[in-house]
């Protein structure tokens, strides 16, 4: 064995726990598919502009161990996420909150917002949501659940609210005060230069193989380490014995344009249902970027299949008890640890992933 760790994937997770293990001294290989490291956080930088490739990756906490953790790889900025939604020809502020309520109704105070909301609430007769429509209406209303969740939440899933889980939806603060910041954490910000140079400082000093898919080289790589780090889609690394997970995934289109101000905001989410994307990305503002040019990526979510990349778990009851079934599997893995949103089958947020990895860190390290 010429290694402690085999690590397959090179997103967050894995090279955290690279990144770990070498400092105490343990041996690491790390591989991964794509031609470069990052996983789904890599950056790429055009025009002088750090372009998100695969979405945009907006970090937040409220645990000061993660925060002070990922910044010993970067500085951060002061970035808040306050995504506009397009509705037809109708702006909106996000998340839901007085901005987006006074803009929907014309009310003023938080009363009459919450007094529009509970009378759309009653109209619905909801008691206890029972899927994410219910869910969405008992939040913010029918008029908002129509405009700035229904078809969204339709394209991104590629299903009706109506058959949809509730957590999806609950993602997304509710304030009845004028605050359009996205996320609720103490912490959030943006790594100035980019995510890749994280993931670049992590895996300094380890072996790192590119364009090396696991499943290829599975044989070849059966022998070289006593342990193995899987952070890919823990239904493949089992070959689908139980079927297969189901995923969502992503396609991007991204442009390059001549112009120094493509649409004013990181991110404008296009929420009705007819047109495909869920959203365009201009992602210069994440670093309030002066450049004369702009790059910007229209998001277009699309249903997974075989070989596509699963960008998202669908964590519904009827997936989330198969994968529980290939947990089993894992449990009973002497070698082999699972992690990361696919090997753990999470709608996981960075936050979250570098709280798994030091988990894991503490246990088996
Ligand atoms: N969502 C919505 N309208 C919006 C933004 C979000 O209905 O304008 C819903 C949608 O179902 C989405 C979920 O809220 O999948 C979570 O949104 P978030 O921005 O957290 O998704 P992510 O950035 O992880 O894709």
């Amino acid at each position: 064995m010429t290694y402690d760790y085999l690590i397959v994937g090179s997103g967050l997770f894995g090279s955290i726990f690279a990144y770990e293990a070498n400092k105490r001294g343990k041996k690491c290989l790390v591989i991964d598919k794509r031609q470069h490291v990052g996983g789904n956080i890599y950056t790429k930088e055009v025009e002088g502009i750090n372009v998100h490739e695969y979405g945009a990756h907006i970090f937040h906490t409220s645990n000061k161990i993660v925060w002070d953790y990922i910044r010993q790889f970067a500085e951060f900025n002061r970035y808040t996420n306050s995504p506009i939604a397009k509705y037809k020809d109708e702006i909106y502020n996000m998340p839901f909150n007085m901005n987006t309520f006074h803009k929907m109704w014309g009310v003023i105070t938080p009363q009459e917002a919450q007094a529009k909301i509970n009378e759309q609430i009653q109209e619905a007769g909801i008691v206890e949501p029972q899927n994410l429509e219910e869910q969405a209406i008992s939040m913010v209303g029918k008029d908002i659940y129509e405009k700035l969740i229904k078809g969204y939440t339709g394209k991104q899933w590629g299903k009706p609210c109506t058959e949809l889980p509730t957590f999806i939806i609950k993602r997304l603060p509710v304030r009845f005060t004028y605050d359009n910041n996205y996320f609720n954490d103490l912490y959030q910000g943006i790594p100035i230069g980019g995510y890749t140079q994280i993931i670049e400082k992590m895996l300094d000093g380890i072996d790192v193989r590119l364009n090396c898919d696991y499943f290829e080289y599975r044989d070849e790589l059966k022998n070289i380490a006593e342990k193995v780090v899987f952070t890919g889609m823990i239904d493949q690394y089992y070959d689908y014995c139980y079927g297969e997970l189901e995923y969502r995934s992503l396609r991007f289109e991204t442009e390059l344009l001549d112009m120094e101000n493509y649409q004013g905001n990181a991110v404008v989410n296009y929420n009705e249902y007819e047109i495909p994307y869920t959203r365009i990305i201009e992602h210069k503002h994440f670093e309030y970027g002066t450049q004369p040019k702009t790059v910007i990526t229209r998001e277009y979510p699309s249903q997974w299949k075989k070989g596509d990349e699963p960008y998202y778990p669908m964590n519904d009851d009827k997936n989330n008890a198969l994968y529980r079934k290939y947990e089993e599997l894992a449990k009973q893995e002497k070698n082999v640890i699972f992690g990361g949103r696919l090997g753990m089958y999470k709608y996981f947020d960075m936050h979250h992933v570098i709280e798994e990895a030091l988990k894991c860190v503490d246990h088996y390290l």
